[in-house]
């Protein structure tokens, strides 16, 4: 025995696990009896926010009671099936189990021998499959998010371009001896990839923003014209980031076209699918992501539509040799031989920014086998099927308003009363309190999105609970809020 607590023994071990199971399973059979959101008192934060590190360590039971009383009381929300806000799906249930034991393996991911390395691969691979992508040659690696995912991606673009303008980039740097570089995208991209730009030192002036067209795709035409106009003064354009489902509206650029102008102007296609790659799965919607099985890298983010729990994402590279080139750099300490040891595979640290890298797969593997790829077709399916049936609710009430076509499952639309005209300024801020009270009620939860400039209600469906009533539901609590606060403001 030691006199650190780190060690359980096995029965006390076994006892606060089912504790802890107890309360999992209490929680997520009781989410659509609570409110959807419940913001916090002053009080409840103060009490975690202040407490101090006890000097002595204090037992597991205590700790399970606060948790019980103090953290689990007050989740986001995705839980709940009338969550709709930006792109958190609620957790798949054996991922919650695979969770525990995926600590209780506490592999590091960074590579070796061992079977969490067997079960990402694979997984990974079945990710690929899913959306229809390349699988020979290719690499990918779980990472936290569509963030990193991304940012992994342009790194790799970067590499081939410095490498085929006679330079490198891991040894030379950014350096203003190089003409400036160009990363295409439109204004409806993820700030991320404008993130991602800027960490690779290319510095947000060498972001082209294109405009959009009336579905809120990358204007095509306008790419062009932006791309010969930067080769005409002397930069050097080299990625079109694209959308296959924007986060405001679900748009999905015409990645064919898009695939057919890179592969002309030799540059890197990257697709940005972290929300709405896995949408190829509906029969219905296929047909729009042609050409994305030809994109040089792609985002998927499973911990979105697939509802695997947060962190899960997925950075996917067509030349797998060119994203190790991109990032391998091993240490002393860590060379192993293939064979030898627990020397296996090229480590996936070599394919990365990551040296140590958790179990995410565990989850996603287990998940995946569960759910089976028809199961992911008809949630997947049955989602934007409810997003058309609460695009129809909102194109038939008198003072709802749609602001952008539904794609996939997010619905924008606003709230503009019958009784008084209000300018769009004022629609601005009586959709911004509509939001703001209906998360704050905890009936339903929405978000916003900024569509042409005005204020838009977001609604995106997710949830593998969600039924038409709920998006009933939601229809009516935003036109009895909207109606509510109409009258208030008109009277003050
Ligand atoms: C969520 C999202 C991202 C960012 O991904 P994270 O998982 O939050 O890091 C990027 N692009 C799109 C389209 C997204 O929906």
């Amino acid at each position: 025995m030691t006199d650190s607590n780190l060690a359980l023994d096995p029965e006390t071990f076994r006892q606060l696990a089912y504790r802890a199971v107890d309360m999992a399973a209490d929680h997520l059979a009781g989410i659509r009896d609570r409110p959807v959101y419940q913001p916090m008192t002053l009080d409840q934060r103060a009490d975690l926010l202040d407490q101090p590190l006890p000097l002595q360590g204090i037992t597991p039971a205590e700790i399970l009671d606060r948790f019980a009383e103090t953290v689990l009381p007050f989740p986001m929300g995705n839980g709940h099936p009338r969550f709709f806000g930006w792109v958190n799906s609620p957790p798949a249930h054996l991922s919650v189990i695979a969770e525990l034991l995926a600590a209780a393996m506490d592999p590091s991911a960074a590579g070796g021998d061992h079977a969490a390395i067997y079960v990402e691969r694979a997984a990974v691979r079945w990710l690929m499959e899913l959306v229809g992508f390349p699988t020979e040659g290719s690499m990918g690696i779980l990472v936290s998010g569509g963030s990193m995912a991304s940012l992994t991606c342009l790194a790799a673009a970067r590499h081939r371009l410095a490498l085929r303008q006679g330079w490198n980039d891991r040894t030379d740097g950014m350096t203003s001896e190089h003409p400036s570089l160009v990363v295409y995208l439109s204004s409806e991209a993820h700030t991320t990839l404008h993130k991602a730009v800027e960490l690779l030192g290319l510095g947000t002036r060498s972001l082209r923003v294109i405009p959009v067209d009336a579905d809120f795709r990358i204007d095509v035409e306008a790419l062009r014209e932006a791309i010969a106009e930067d080769r005409a003064a002397g930069r050097l354009p080299f990625c079109v980031a694209a959308s296959a489902g924007t986060v405001a509206t679900g748009a999905i650029d015409r990645l064919d076209l898009l695939a057919d102008v890179c592969v002309e102007e030799d540059l890197w296609l990257h697709v940005d699918g972290a929300y709405g790659a896995i949408g190829i799965l509906d029969p219905d919607r296929q047909e729009r992501y042609a050409g994305m099985g030809r994109a040089d890298s792609l985002a998927i983010d499973p911990h979105k539509w697939l509802s695997i729990p947060v962190e899960c994402g997925c950075a996917i590279v067509r030349d797998g040799a060119l994203l190790r080139d991109t990032f391998s750099l091993v240490p002393g300490y860590v060379r192993t031989e293939e064979g030898r040891g627990i020397g296996g595979l090229p480590w996936y640290s070599e394919y990365g920014f990551q040296q140590s890298r958790g179990f995410l797969a565990l989850k996603l593997w287990m998940t995946m086998q569960q759910v089976g790829r028809d199961g992911y077709v008809s949630l997947i399916s049955r989602h934007n099927v409810l997003a058309q049936t609460l695009a129809r609710l909102v194109d038939a009430a008198p003072d709802l308003e749609r602001l952008a076509p539904v794609e996939l499952s997010i619905v924008c639309f606003r709230y503009r009363p019958t009784e008084v005209v209000l300018g769009d300024d004022a629609l601005d801020a009586l959709n911004k309190a509509i939001m703001e009270e209906i998360q704050a009620g905890g009936e339903a939860f929405v978000t916003q999105a900024i569509i042409a400039g005005r204020f838009s209600l977001r609604a995106n469906i997710i949830h593998h609970g969600t039924t038409e009533e709920d998006i009933a539901m939601l229809i009516k609590t935003v036109r009895r809020t909207g109606q509510r606060l109409a009258a208030t403001e008109t009277s003050v």
